[in-house]
């Protein structure tokens, strides 16, 4: 079998509770979900001039020239493609595993083997509706090894932000609105919950593969 990949890169974790941590990511190619702020639009199609076909042999020996050992594998929406093997070998050479997924996809193959799953919660300002069958399940079965990411842009995506503030490991991440406002209403409004930035973005800026 072989998976299509945007991109293999060693970087720092920008985002949630492993913020700052050396990871791998494996990019794969495809996300059929459409959010309006996506920042990795480039992964959209099935296939891109710079994707890549690869075997999992061969997305883990390049994984092998980083020296890491944490691998977070992501895209693009990494469960449309069957990532079960993937995940099977990289956990057999004793890898840390996160998944980076979007909340709208279930597939316990994969969730029950790796280590930690980064969960997106789709408010308003995605212009995506959540999939609220699938969040629920992974809430249910994951208590212990999922994070919630919610982009709060907008006062609308705050008042659907409520909705999760009993969930334990929920990060509310800035979009473009006031700072000042937006981490008064997180410390007052949601005292559970965490206030997270992209690290990538304040080190790099946009660029990719970093
Ligand atoms: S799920 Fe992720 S990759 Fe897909 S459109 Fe949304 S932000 Fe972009």
């Amino acid at each position: 079998m072989s998976l299509v990949v945007s991109e293999i890169f060693y970087s720092l974790e920008g985002e949630g509770l492993h913020l700052g941590l050396p990871m791998i990511f494996v990019r794969l190619q495809g996300c059929t979900i459409g959010c309006q702020w996506c920042d990795t639009k480039y992964t959209w199609p099935e296939e891109a001039p710079e994707s890549l076909q690869m075997p999992e042999e061969e997305v883990l020996g390049r994984i092998a020239a980083f020296p890491g050992r944490r691998v977070s594998v992501t895209g693009g929406e990494p469960l449309e493609q069957d990532i079960h093997r993937l995940v099977g070998m990289l956990k057999e050479a004793g890898y840390w595993v996160n998944l980076e997924t979007s909340g709208q996809l279930l597939e316990t193959r994969v969730m029950d083997r790796v280590d930690f799953i980064s969960c997106d919660i789709k408010g308003p300002s995605s212009g995506v509706a959540p999939n609220l069958r699938v969040l629920r399940a992974i809430v249910e079965r994951y208590p212990r090894k999922a994070q919630f990411k919610i982009v709060v842009g907008t006062p609308e995506d705050i008042e659907f932000a409520r909705e999760w503030s009993h969930l334990d490991n929920l990060i509310l991440q800035k979009d473009s609105t006031s700072a000042y406002e937006f981490t008064e209403r997180v410390k007052m409004e949601f005292p559970r919950a965490r206030y997270g930035i992209q690290l990538h973005k304040v080190l790099w800026g946009d660029r990719r593969g970093v």
